[in-house]
């Protein structure tokens, strides 16, 4: 399992909390240094799911892509290869685009931040599309070859009715190219850290939808996905039968990974390591490291080891060993927001009791049933998944 991080953007969004930089920088070098990390770090164990995020893989050209994707082909095993997904934005996916990046040969899954068919709805999230390049962009995607198309949307938006959200909906129902809309990723609005969301809020510059409007816009999503085929396999994740993704799904049930690129991450199943939430510094490191340096020994918890390591020939990284009690936790956090729920026979033995403890008191609310050996949530209990894994932990 692979991820390769594209840190740029065009801009900044409104709610955006991931490692993103607005304008293009050094992105020849950038590709230069992802080239070079995956030549250092491999051999990686057959790779079934490639996932390019960002950031914004879609301001690379296809020959900078193209690069990448050769990379891959000359130093992974990809000869158990299920499913290769590029996020897009819409602006960028304009017919010749889609075309290109078809002819990589490389991807077969798609997922497009269109976030909001709406303009006064982009606007406040500063987004950089209109609302007809999102309708063109899926049909772009799909007329470029691509038949398995995943798109995202937020909910619950400054100023949002239930009524505009189900709009939102039926734009996607409209749209020419519906039927290869595979998968939809639906994620409630949050407000992130540092984000620039959280500014105007403090400043009174916007206001949130209430909850009661998100819980109705929610179960408005729930009977869209009923009418039109789609199932739900995470809280906030859809597909029509057979398409739920690989790649994410294998992080929910802990698969170890490998992130290449500045702030990506990894895990080894016992180790979390994460680059360098910097692209000059990362770009600097991997050109000047040496092979045979990949994912030093464990030392201890949270390894400050970029400083140093920047200097030796390291790829500027930290890593962090996990307990077993962090492995529970996290376990539990990431298995109770999808259907399958808690495999219980995964589940550390000292840890058990006090797990199934819990779940009866859960049982009894409604919101927790056991299934074949499985803890899984209700409808009710998806909802409340957040709270309800807080208050399983150890
Ligand atoms: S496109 Fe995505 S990563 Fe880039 S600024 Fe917007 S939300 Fe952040």
């Amino acid at each position: 399992m692979l991820y390769i991080h594209i840190p740029y953007c065009h801009h900044k969004c409104t709610y955006c909390g991931f490692y993103s930089l607005a304008g293009h920088r050094d992105i020849d070098g950038y590709v230069d240094a992802v080239c070079r990390e995956i030549e250092l770090r491999h051999p990686f164990s057959p790779v079934r799911t490639v996932y390019f995020g960002g950031g914004t893989p879609t301001l690379l050209s296809a020959t900078q892509l193209g690069r990448i994707v050769r990379a891959l082909r000359d130093n992974c095993d990809l000869s158990q290869l299920e499913e290769t997904t590029i996020e897009a934005n819409p602006e960028n996916l304009t017919p010749e685009y889609a075309e290109s990046l078809a002819n990589l040969g490389f991807f077969n899954r798609i997922s497009i931040g269109i976030q909001s068919f709406n303009d006064k709805e982009l606007k406040i999230l500063n987004r950089v599309h209109n609302s007809r390049q999102a309708m063109d962009a899926i049909e772009n995607a799909a007329k470029g070859g691509f038949t398995n198309i995943s798109v995202d949307l937020i909910m619950g938006l400054p100023y949002q009715t239930v009524e505009g959200w189900k709009a939102n909906l039926d734009r996607l129902t409209d749209n020419a190219a519906f039927s290869s809309v595979k998968h939809l990723s639906c994620y409630e609005l949050t407000v992130e850290p540092g984000s620039i969301l959280e500014r105007q809020l403090q400043r009174g510059m916007v206001t949130l939808c209430d909850d009661e409007t998100v819980g109705d816009q929610y179960q408005a999503l729930q009977s869209w996905c009923r009418v039109y085929g789609f199932e739900q396999y995470e809280i906030s994740n859809y597909c029509r039968p057979g398409f739920h993704s690989r790649h994410n799904s294998r992080y929910w049930d802990r698969t170890p990974y490998v992130g290449i690129g500045a702030a990506a991450h990894s895990f080894d199943g016992q180790r979390r390591r994460w680059n360098i939430a910097d692209a000059e510094a990362y770009i600097e490191g991997c050109r000047t490291s040496r092979a045979g340096t990949p994912f030093p020994s464990p030392t201890g918890a949270r390894v400050p080891s970029w400083a140093s390591n920047s200097r030796n020939g390291v790829i500027p990284h930290e890593e962090e060993l996990l307990t077993a009690k962090d492995a529970y936790n996290e376990y539990v956090m990431t298995s109770l927001r999808t259907v399958r729920g808690i495999e219980i026979s995964k589940i550390d033995k000292e840890y058990l009791p006090q797990l199934l403890e819990k779940t009866e008191i859960f049982e009894k609310e409604g919101l927790l049933t056991i299934v074949n050996g499985f803890i899984v949530p209700t409808a009710t209990g998806l909802l409340h998944a957040d709270g309800i894994a807080e208050r399983m932990f150890i």
